[in-house]
């Protein structure tokens, strides 16, 4: 059986969640929804990332631990995406006993695979604080503009720079003059895997959005530096080798492990083999979706992390990487105050409203404009107006003037063809991760099913001719039952409401009809209008 792995990207625990992650985060879910009513063996994992410094620095500045700050977001996130109905199998975080010990495990493993190495270089220290410092910790004189800045880029002519190409430096926390010690690091091979990244890009790029392609094409002509895994910092996983004590691992390396620790612990409590499910055996498709940002972390780290682990195992198989979400046409930034976090949508509008919108203007190919206005529009136009009305005109019409009862008839044949057709095409879309193509085609659908009613015109058969009227109501209810799968991916709620009124068991990727002698209790309302003076 064909089996699925979607790993959504992991979102690090020092801020809200803003449409920008919806938006790349969302098709994930879709793809899972999809995949489990294909019938495919299907693990959806993601988790929140917990450590590394932004989360420290924050923590000693509000005079709290690192943890009460990551577990507090942590909490956010799980309650956003529970709310918008992410189906994860697991959504985690990075500091789980289960994640530490397998991070552990892995990076043993990567070493007994000859692809780690110790180095010793001068690193700057802090006398006074005791420690090595990251060059986000000390502040010096940039060596473009001369302004006083802090250690990785400046905040006046925006150069990245080493911190040692800084002079006057000091330690950003007690403001004495750095030192310089010898510090030990361990290093990850990462350069060894140059040309297996270039052949793993070339055999896989027709699965990937062309971003990826490109990104993944700029990082590897600058060549694969190697990597430091361990850094001088307290809060993190420790290094489970000697002479590591003072030391945790570095957050790019065991974060980007979380797709592994997260499908092997769903195995395990499912009682799958972790190994088998990995396996590259031709019948595991691996997605990874994400934002732009994050490409090469995907198609270039953690593809060559897993080789380091275990040759065998399948390396991503599609890349889902979005392009950016501008809030009402201007670049979303803190600093703008524009960003929407996805708290307040969660708490304001309904889920199958913001799933449709950001799916059916999803950054899948270019930036797109997010605007709540138009979220409400496309809302009210399309899910009330359209699929909401055309099931409330069918069913409060047969509940009014027939009890609910309905009459025997014939499907029409050409509306059949299209709806049982649409299950290979938007599927195909879908599997393909053109998931905003298939919510276009969702519009489609709905256009057409009010086009036949319209055409139709019901309201006269039931008068004039019973048994026309007989076809014209199995047709739209057979148009119906599959709208309730077919829709099913993106917009659960809904359809689910819908697939309950007509009576009909789960939701699965083939055409369906309604039960024989169905009678309708009472026409539910899918969708309730939103004012969109209120937006
Ligand atoms: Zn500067
Ligand atoms: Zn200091």
């Amino acid at each position: 059986m064909k089996r699925v792995l979607i790993g959504t990207a992991w979102p690090y625990a020092n801020n809200l969640l803003h449409v920008g992650h919806l938006a790349a985060l969302l098709p994930g879910d879709v793809l899972a929804r999809y995949s489990r009513m294909k019938g495919y063996e299907t693990i959806m994992v993601s988790g929140s990332d917990m450590h590394g410094t932004p989360i420290t620095e924050r923590a000693r500045k509000e005079g709290v631990s690192p943890a009460s700050i990551a577990g507090r977001y942590h909490e956010e996130f799980v309650d956003n995406f529970k709310k918008l109905l992410f189906s994860f199998d697991l959504y985690t975080h990075t500091d789980t006993d289960f994640h530490k010990k397998e991070v552990q495990a892995f990076l043993r493993k990567i070493n007994e695979n000859g692809y780690l190495y110790e180095t010793f270089e001068p690193q700057d220290y802090c006398e006074t604080c005791g420690r090595f410092l990251s060059d986000r910790e000390i502040e010096g004189k940039c060596p473009v503009c001369g302004k006083v800045t802090r250690g990785d880029q400046c905040e006046f002519c925006m150069a990245s720079f080493d911190a040692d190409k800084m002079t006057d430096k000091v330690c950003r926390t007690c403001k004495k003059p750095t030192a310089t010690r010898v510090n030990k690091h361990l290093m990850f091979r990462l350069s060894a895997f140059q040309q297996k990244i270039e052949d793993f890009a070339a055999e896989n790029g027709q699965h990937w959005r062309w971003n990826a392609v490109n990104e993944t094409k700029k990082y590897l002509e600058q060549g694969l530096p190697d990597r430091a895994v361990t850094r001088d910092l307290d809060w993190g996983i420790e290094v489970p080798l000697p002479g590591y004590e003072n030391k945790r691992v570095y957050v790019w390396f065991e974060a980007v492990l979380g797709y592994l620790t997260a499908c092997k612990k769903v195995c395990e409590d499912h009682g799958r083999d972790f190994e088998a499910f990995m396996k590259a055996d031709g019948d595991l498709a691996a997605y990874y979706v994400h934002g732009k940002d994050n490409i090469p972390f995907h198609t270039v780290i953690y593809p060559a992390l897993q080789m380091a682990i275990d040759s065998a195992m399948q390396l991503p198989t599609h890349i889902i990487s979005s392009e950016y979400v501008n809030m009402n046409d201007e670049k979303m930034s803190k600093s703008k105050g524009n960003l929407i976090s996805v708290h307040e949508l969660a708490e304001q509008y309904p889920a199958d409203a913001v799933r449709f919108y950001t799916m059916l203007f999803n950054p899948e190919r270019r930036d797109v404009n997010f605007s709540i206005a138009e979220m409400v529009q496309t809302y009210n136009k399309f899910l009330c107006g359209g699929f909401g009305n055309f099931v409330n005109r069918n069913l409060s019409f047969l509940v009014k003037k027939f009890g609910g009862v309905i009459p025997k008839g014939q499907v029409e044949p050409a509306v059949k063809a299209y709806v049982d057709g649409l299950y290979e095409s938007l599927g195909a879309k879908i599997e393909g991760g053109e998931l905003r193509d298939a919510t276009e085609t969702m519009v489609e659908v709905i256009q057409y099913a009010n086009k036949y009613y319209d055409d139709a015109k019901p309201w006269v058969a039931a008068k004039e001719d019973a048994a026309r009227f007989g076809d014209i109501t199995a047709t739209c209810l057979y148009l119906m039952a599959n709208m309730a799968n077919l829709f099913a991916p993106v917009i659960p709620v809904g359809t689910e409401v819908l697939r309950d009124m007509l009576r009909l068991p789960k939701a699965v990727w083939e055409p369906i009809a309604p039960p024989d002698g169905l009678v309708l209790t009472e026409a539910k309302i899918l969708y309730t209008r939103i004012e969109e003076s209120a937006s």
